[in-house]
Parts: C-alpha cells; sequence; structure tokens
C-alpha cells in the first residue's frame, strides 16, 4: 500500500474554496465497501459517495468498461453521437417507462432539463400564464440557481439575489395543501419519490396518488427527481415502480455511473419534441467515456438476482440496526427504502446524528446524515454481508462511546 503523505489535508484549506469541510483523513484506495486512507487505516463504506458507488468501489465490470473504452475514444462532443450513449440510452428506455433521453453530467443537470422542459413544453402549448412550479420544503435537487430555489430548503437558496420565478413550496405527504394550492397555472409538480437529503421521508400511498390525478386533472406534469432513488437504490429499478404512479419526466444521476460522472432527464417522446435542435445542451453529456461506464453499471444492476438482494441486505440493516437499538435506545424509528435508509435520533439525542458519524469514523466506517436528526445509510447495492457485519461491529463500539 502506497502512504503518499506529501499531500495533507491541510492544503485543502490552503488551496480549496472552503465550500466543503471534509473529514480528516484522506481515503487513497477502495475496493469493493472497504476504503483505505494515506495512513493504511481501514474503513468499511455505508456511505458509497451518498449513494453514488452502487457497485462499490473498483468493482471489476466498472473497471473493464472503463479501460476498454479508455482506449478507444473518450470525448467527442454532441456534433456526433457514440455508440456507448446510444446503448445506454436504449436500455434505460427498456428499464423504465421512458422513450427519450436527454444526458447530463450531474443530478442537478438532469434537474435542471427536466425543469426547463416543463416550462418550454407548457408555453408551447399554452402560452405564458403556465410556469408555477410546486415542489416541497425540506426537497433537494441540486444546486444550480433553478434546482436550488426548486429545492424546498432556503438555506441553500437565499443570499445569492433574485431567485427564478413562479416557484411554490408546499409540506410533502400533505394532500390538503396540494389539492388546495395546485391550478392550471401549474405548469410542473417536482419531487422526491422518497425525501433524501431533507430526512429519508417515504410518502404516503394517497400523497402518491393525489399528486399524479391533480398533475392529470390540471395538465401539469410530473417530475420524479430519482437522483437518489433510482438505480435499485430501493429495490426497485427506479423508486416509481414501487409506488404504483409514472412521471412524465424523471431525473437520474449518482448511482447511474457508480462513480463516473453522469445524470439523465428521461421522458415521453411527446414531451421530448419541445426540446428541438438548439434549445438545450450540453458539451460532455452523453460523453462516451462517462456512457460505457454507465451501461455496464445498470446492466449489473438491473439484474433480478442484484435488485433481490437489494431486498435482502435492507433486511439486514434494519434487523442490525434494530438489535443495536434495543441496547443503546439512540433512535426513534428506521425508516426509508431499500439501502436508502435513515435512524432517526430518539427525544434523547435529538439533533445528533453528526456526532454519530463522526464516532464511527473513529471506529473505521462511514455513515452519512441526512439532516441533523437522522444518521443515513447509502452503501453499495452489492456490499457483502462480512462487511455488513463488521461495518455493525463498529457502529456498535461508536455508539457505546457515543452514549457513554
Ligand atoms: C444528490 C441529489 C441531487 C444533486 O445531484 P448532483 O449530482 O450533486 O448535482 C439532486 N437531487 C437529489 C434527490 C439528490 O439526492
Amino acid at each position: 500500500m502506497s502512504t503518499d503523505q506529501s499531500v495533507e489535508r491541510s492544503l485543502f484549506d490552503d488551496v480549496m474554496v472552503p465550500c466543503y469541510s471534509p473529514m480528516e483523513m484522506i481515503p487513497v484506495k477502495g475496493q469493493g465497501s472497504r476504503l483505505w486512507d494515506q495512513g493504511g487505516n481501514e474503513y468499511i463504506d455505508f456511505a458509497g459517495g451518498i449513494a453514488v458507488s452502487c457497485l462499490g468501489h473498483c468493482h471489476p465490470v466498472m473497471v473493464d468498461a472503463l479501460t476498454k473504452q479508455a482506449n478507444k475514444i473518450w470525448h467527442l462532443s454532441n456534433v456526433m453521437t457514440n455508440e456507448p450513449a446510444l446503448r445506454l440510452a436504449k436500455k434505460l428506455t427498456e428499464l423504465s417507462f421512458a422513450e427519450k433521453v436527454f444526458f447530463a453530467n450531474s443530478g442537478a443537470e438532469a434537474n435542471e432539463a427536466a425543469l426547463k422542459l416543463a416550462r418550454r413544453w407548457a408555453a408551447d402549448n399554452y402560452g405564458n400564464e403556465k410556469t408555477e412550479v410546486i415542489a416541497f420544503y425540506q426537497g433537494f435537487h441540486g444546486r444550480t440557481f433553478f434546482t436550488v430555489s426548486v429545492g424546498g430548503q432556503a438555506s441553500y437558496s437565499d443570499g445569492f439575489g433574485p431567485k427564478p420565478g413562479d416557484i411554490t413550496h408546499l409540506p410533502y405527504n400533505d394532500v390538503e395543501a396540494l389539492k388546495a394550492h395546485i391550478s392550471d397555472k401549474t405548469c410542473a409538480v417536482m419531487m422526491e419519490p422518497l425525501q433524501g437529503e431533507g430526512g429519508i421521508i417515504t410518502p404516503t400511498d394517497e400523497f402518491a396518488k393525489t399528486v399524479r390525478e391533480l398533475c392529470d386533472k390540471h395538465n401539469a406534469l410530473l417530475i420524479f427527481d430519482e437522483v437518489q432513488t433510482g438505480n435499485g437504490r430501493t429495490g426497485d429499478f427506479y423508486a416509481y415502480q414501487g409506488l404504483g404512479i409514472t412521471p412524465d419526466i424523471l431525473s437520474t444521476a449518482k448511482s447511474l455511473g457508480g462513480g463516473i460522472p453522469i445524470g439523465a432527464m428521461l421522458t415521453t417522446t411527446k414531451l421530448a419534441q419541445h426540446f428541438k435542435v438548439g434549445v438545450h445542451g450540453s458539451t460532455y453529456g452523453g460523453n462516451p467515456l462517462a456512457c460505457a461506464v454507465a451501461e455496464a453499471v445498470i446492466g449489473e444492476i438491473s439484474k433480478p438476482s442484484v435488485l433481490d438482494g437489494i431486498k435482502e441486505r435492507e433486511s439486514i440493516f434494519r434487523e442490525c440496526l434494530t438489535r443495536l437499538n434495543e441496547k443503546y435506545h439512540v433512535f426513534s424509528e428506521i425508516r426509508g427504502k431499500g439501502l436508502l435508509l435513515g435512524a432517526v435520533m430518539s427525544e434523547k439525542y435529538e439533533g445528533k446524528a453528526r456526532d454519530i458519524l463522526v464516532a464511527a469514523g473513529k471506529q473505521g466506517l462511514l455513515v452519512l446524515v441526512a439532516g441533523a436528526n437522522v444518521v443515513r445509510f447509502t452503501p453499495s447495492l452489492v456490499i457483502s454481508k462480512e462487511d455488513i457485519q463488521e461495518g455493525f461491529a463498529r457502529l456498535e463500539k461508536a455508539i457505546a462511546e457515543f452514549v457513554a
């Protein structure tokens, strides 16, 4: 193992824009669900790069796709199309309701495309009156100015001057609020089919059903942001498939690339026609290198054995968390779906999720938080059972220290 100490964490503060506050250790190698830092310390990875590393680190299928494509062609721009992009788009249409795909490089960009398409569709069909975008508090849709303004956290969107207009936020899971507010002036409703960053909040069946019905009633488009929930994360290939309703536009990123930056907006032929030549674009979007890796990733994830394995791993996670909690009483609830799980801090430890993250890090376990009150788990979808057991052994040590 290389223990190159020539680059130190302190360099971050010297040369990086201070919008992040990274951990002290710097990982230099990953394999499966294990990571090693510069000092050779090992970590079990229950964070998965925030729901991105869906096949773990350096999965042979990804390494193979990347190296093969790296020796063929990396980049062309959209002046030409390419084989990996076409194959990936075909696969995505086979795996979802979608008939058409637009490639981007991130979740925010996929959402930006979704929102612009909805606005353009409404402008083309209904003139200038139908521009309202309804979204939900605690929702997260990325950090471009349009997407962060549609996101439901004012702390992320305030302080940058005038925002894109006609965006309304309503409480998630509040059927009555939506009924009272939505109108024929609503152009789109944008939601996560399970709020991730906002605290791992599942929609009620009634809410999901009502959102679809009200969108139909008022000719509004339903946009599902599946950047976090997509590509097997919840046990279905896309989370909408488990909810029994179908969106008009779906955005996907994170696990789509398994670690290579890529995003996509999926939609129908009827809607896609509003993005005529020149209306929208991206230099890198649909880049052959990224698409070749994503093609390999979703080929692997969409196997029934992998999707079934996610449900099995969810049960193990839930059992382990419940068993730990019977001993330490730190959580009030375990929630979420598939391998997008949240452990909510109990009243006594309200707002202390980050302390668990820090204590776990010291024991060699990486976890995430979702807000101040939820410890979030988004591991590799193929994490081994030994790694799960070892991770929970470390989590127990962390929690024992936390409550002491
Ligand atoms: C992470 C995330 C995004 C933003 O994705 P980026 O790749 O960071 O732009 C958007 N929506 C949801 C639901 C996410 O979880």
